[in-house]
């Protein structure tokens, strides 16, 4: 499979050549993708910046009709989808059905937002004047996506802000761009018109570069990590973007002795070992009321060793591979220099097979250890035990990150003092840290992010906001009788 770049309508070849895609479960090559040079970018965006007028000065409807229409068209080739994920991302069936199926239905989310771009108006200090205040897009919206959740998360970066008359060009993560071109054609197909959506594959360092200082890319929406967010926020700031960042996770999640052990542990293998640990809101910190925690543990560690992996298209295979060989060896050296620290190891703690990491479980690793303070992006779950509430909560406050959290109880006023404690931008009560909503406002604190996104808050955030004041005359003289 050999595929273009997204430019104007048309899949197009790159002046800069092409790059291998490979297939993470088996370690070989499934294709090729188009290697976005500076000049591919710079095509893309001044198709985006053609067509912005044009989509924007559509009735609010018809961008909505249109977003709409791309929801069934995608639905329609939902199995073509499932298969290029299957192939370049490593999911299971069960989680490329999952973001298949969660794909239209942000759409259909972000096309309602098109017709609810609420302004303001606002008495004025003088009775001659009146005020008003209209939302209007960024312009061309540079939206630059991560690999774990390849066809869900770019379909959310980019379709509110198309709800909200922007334009845009994609550039996709290395190692998922075919799902993205793949993407951008069906949408086309849909009704989307030229220009509107663009993609251009490539790397980061070069291709994601050049997006992010385009002079004429208003706003950057960037999911990803929060070291390369760092560096794409430095910058866009500096040109002063617009900047939305949904960074990296490290995410606590707290057990209290009222819950089942079993049932907790469960709940925490669901969050901890889904897509392999590669989810942004993966529930990797356990924090546990000690007079449970060796039966929790003990729960725990069944959970993950009852996990059946391997094939990818068996339904009840729970993850396949981590997404190349760096990251089998970024999440080993972690284990390991974990264990040494002093954690113990209760099960896990190898590779699987491939590129495929075993369920791992580690106990009491030391609270400044890479594994408790660093995101893993793996099959690991870490569990300390603490003695009340007010350490728990100390202990899941206590990293650089504040994405999601959890708290699993049956006592809801206590879970909800403690969700108003959690440092986080979501706080999950009764379930495990990883939930997803179409409208929800996600996003993170601290080293997890900037912005939120999702229903009117992408809205508000690819939007300006613009003061509008009339000159209305003096009002008719009015006397107090
Ligand atoms: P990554 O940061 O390595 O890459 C993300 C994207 O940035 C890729 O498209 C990459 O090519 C590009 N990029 C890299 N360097 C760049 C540069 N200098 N300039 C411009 N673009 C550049 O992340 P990843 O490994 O693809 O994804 C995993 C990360 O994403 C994890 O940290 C995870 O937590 C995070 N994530 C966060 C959320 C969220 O909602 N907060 C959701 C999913 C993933």
């Amino acid at each position: 499979m050999k595929r273009g770049h997204f430019i104007e309508g048309c899949e197009v070849a790159s002046d800069g050549g092409c790059f291998e895609v490979l297939d993470p479960s088996t370690c070989t090559v499934l294709g090729e993708a188009a290697q976005g040079s500076e000049a591919d970018i710079d095509r893309a965006v001044a198709s985006a910046r053609q067509a912005q007028p044009r989509w924007w000065n559509l009735p609010p409807g018809d961008r909505e009709r249109i977003l709409l229409r791309c929801a069934d068209h995608l639905e329609k080739h939902g199995e073509e989808l499932i298969d290029t994920l299957l192939g370049e991302s490593g999911s299971t069936l069960s989680k490329a059905s999952f973001e298949v199926n969660y794909t239209p239905a942000l759409l259909r989310a972000a096309a309602g937002e098109a017709r609810r771009l609420y302004g303001e108006t606002f008495l004025h200090d003088r009775p001659d004047r009146m005020s008003m205040v209209v939302r209007e897009p960024v312009g061309v919206v540079g939206v630059i996506s991560p690999f774990n959740a390849p066809l869900a998360l770019l379909v959310k970066m980019v379709a509110f802000p198309l709800a909200a008359g922007n334009t845009v060009v994609a550039k996709p993560s290395e190692h998922t761009p075919l799902v993205a071109v793949h993407l951008a054609q069906l949408m086309h197909e849909a009704g989307l018109p030229s220009g509107v959506f663009n993609v251009v594959t490539g790397f980061g360092a070069e291709t994601g570069k050049r997006l992010v200082e385009h002079p004429d890319v208003g706003g950057i929406a960037f999911t990803g990590s929060t070291a390369v967010g760092a560096i794409i926020g430095a910058e866009a700031t500096r040109r002063m973007k617009r900047l939305q960042l949904e960074l990296g996770g490290k995410n606590p999640v707290i057990v209290l002795a009222d819950m089942d052990p079993a049932e907790a542990a469960a709940e925490v293998a669901r969050g901890a070992f889904f897509h392999g640990g590669q989810i942004c809101m993966s529930g990797s910190r356990v924090i546990v009321e000690a007079s449970i925690m060796e039966a929790f543990t003990e729960a725990l560690v069944a959970e993950a060793e009852a996990l059946k992996l391997g094939d990818l298209r068996d339904p009840d295979t729970a993850y396949g591979p981590l997404i190349c060989r760096e990251a089998i060896e970024r999440v080993d050296g972690q284990v390991q220099d974990s264990i040494q620290a002093g954690a113990q190891l209760a099960t896990g703690g190898q590779v699987h097979s491939g590129w495929t990491y075993a369920p791992t479980v580690l106990v009491e690793p030391p609270r400044d250890s890479t594994v408790w303070q660093e995101e893993t992006f793996g099959p690991v779950a870490s569990v300390v035990a603490v003695d009340t509430l007010d350490e728990a909560i100390a202990a899941a406050n206590e990293t650089a990150y504040g994405l999601s959290a959890a708290v699993l109880t049956r006592n809801m006023p206590r879970a909800l003092h403690a969700a108003r404690r959690l440092r986080s931008g979501a706080v999950h009560l009764g379930m495990h840290s990883f939930q997803s909503n179409t409208m929800a406002p996600v996003g993170g604190v601290g080293a997890s992010g900037i912005g939120r996104s999702g229903g009117h808050y992408s809205i508000e955030h690819f939007t300006e906001q613009k003061w509008i004041s009339l000159d209305i005359g003096a009002p008719p003289a009015l006397e107090f009788s």
